[in-house]
């Protein structure tokens, strides 16, 4: 099991292991689909970060959006993180999660004034703005609160960040950010605003980025621009590069080198009196989780063989969203080494519910069980009730211990909110 954060999962009496705890047990007394997280891999994975940056005034705030289950936010707490949050939701679960607001700044090219009044009144560190119209609305909330909100202005570097189209954000023709020719009147103008400090300089370039060549290439765009806003007299306090370092999905693939980059980052901040922010997501979680599922049955039809199993695109919603590739391993290690071809899918009514095409796999049967890897990020956040399937349990797994961390729903949570009207308004012709 390459894919997975070193030593988190490995074959234990040929069967697989979540740290210290077999994924069979975990599926008896759990069912299945279930999200599995490694503790210990999750707390290393932050650590890549923090250890590297020991030496320099920094802080990591870890994106919320990639798992906002609150055990992970706890923990990640508990660690030292601060949090990277693009909605109201998200601050409400950083703080449901005993998260420090004053360690969360603010991401998202759409606020609502709510959300503004909101993460305003529980101090949170700072805004990440993305328009003029923003900061104006932050002033405004800022002044009738009677308080001062620390804004960074996301700029947009123009360097392309080579990953998925869908999740590359830095170029002029995204909707993100500010073009960072523009940004300098913008600052002027932000500084000049009742209720706003004036903090940093923020950007995101896009997620998944394997080579971390563009990631350096944005910090020199922007650290030459900081140069130039100190030189009109601005106080810029804060660099914050955003997430977006790449992990390995496939066998054999490397992700991105973390403190490698954060050692050439530092070279470049180095003596300019900066606070580093980074704002890691999938790299801290994704290798941590697995999505463990059960093989319900296998079939053929004109000559494909499909393997059909209990999770399905509304679990896990990646190869369907962004043709995102799965490592999937057998929980029990195959005994003869005959391999075949196969689909693996889930009964979504949908083609698009797949998690593998033509991969080649052991002869499977019905009750198998399977680890769907490297679903930590982007995996039960973006987990919906399509097809009326309740969502999975997760489960986070330190040691041989094995907590619930969200129960698996039932279908009274389906309908849950949901009425029909008292009066009726149809009236069915018979
Ligand atoms: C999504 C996002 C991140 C996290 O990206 P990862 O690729 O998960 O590290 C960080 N900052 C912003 C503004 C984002 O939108």
């Amino acid at each position: 099991m390459p894919q997975t954060s070193q030593s988190s999962w490995t074959y234990r009496d040929e069967e697989l292991f979540c740290e210290d705890t077999s994924l069979t047990r975990i599926a008896a007394s759990h069912g299945t689909p279930a999200y599995v997280y490694s503790k210990a891999a999750i707390a290393r994975n932050f650590h890549a970060y923090e250890d590297a940056l020991a030496d320099v005034p920094h802080r990591v705030c870890y994106a919320v959006k990639a798992n906002s289950n609150i055990a992970i936010l706890n923990l990640l707490a508990a660690q030292g993180a601060g949090f990277d949050i693009v909605s109201g939701g998200e601050l409400y679960r950083v703080l449901a999660a005993g998260g420090d607001p004053h360690s969360v700044v603010f991401s998202g090219v759409g606020k609502t004034a709510a959300e503004i009044r909101f993460a305003l009144s529980k101090g949170i560190h700072s805004f990440n703005c993305e328009s003029e119209y923003e900061v104006g609305q932050i002033s405004r909330a800022a002044v009738a609160l009677n308080t001062t909100a620390s804004i960074a202005i996301r700029v947009n570097p123009d360097v392309n960040a080579a990953t998925h189209p869908y999740i590359s954000t830095g170029l002029r023709s995204h909707k993100f950010g500010i073009d960072i020719e523009a940004a300098a009147e913008l600052y002027r103008r932000a500084a000049a605003l009742p209720g706003i400090a004036v903090e940093g300089v923020s950007c995101h370039i896009g997620s998944q980025i394997l080579d971390t060549n563009p990631l350096l290439e944005a910090a020199d765009r922007v650290l030459a621009f900081i140069e130039r806003l100190r030189g009109e007299g601005l106080t810029i306090r804060t660099l914050d590069l955003g997430g977006g370092a790449g992990v390995a999905y496939r066998s054999g693939e490397q992700g991105a080198h973390i403190t490698e980059f954060l050692e050439r980052l530092k070279e470049k901040i180095q003596g300019r009196d900066l606070v580093l922010m980074l704002e890691p997501g999938r790299s801290i979680v994704a290798n941590a989780g697995v999505l463990l599922t059960r093989v319900l049955h296998v079939k053929e039809n004109a000559g494909k063989r499909f393997v059909i199993v209990d999770a399905a695109m509304n679990d896990l919603l990646r190869p369907a969203l962004y043709q995102a590739y799965h490592e999937i391993t057998p929980v029990e290690r195959p005994r003869d080494e005959t391999r075949c071809q196969a689909d693996v899918v889930g009964p979504v009514c949908e083609s698009g519910d797949f998690f593998a095409h033509n991969r080649e796999l052991p002869l499977l049967k019905p009750g198998d069980l399977l680890a769907i890897e490297t679903a930590g990020a982007y995996g039960f956040a973006l987990a919906s009730n399509y097809n009326a399937r309740p969502r999975a349990c997760e489960l986070l797994v330190d040691g041989a211990d094995v907590q619930t961390i969200r129960r698996r729903e039932t279908y009274e949570d389906l309908i849950r909110g949901e009425s029909i009207p008292t009066v009726q308004t149809f009236v069915p012709e018979i």
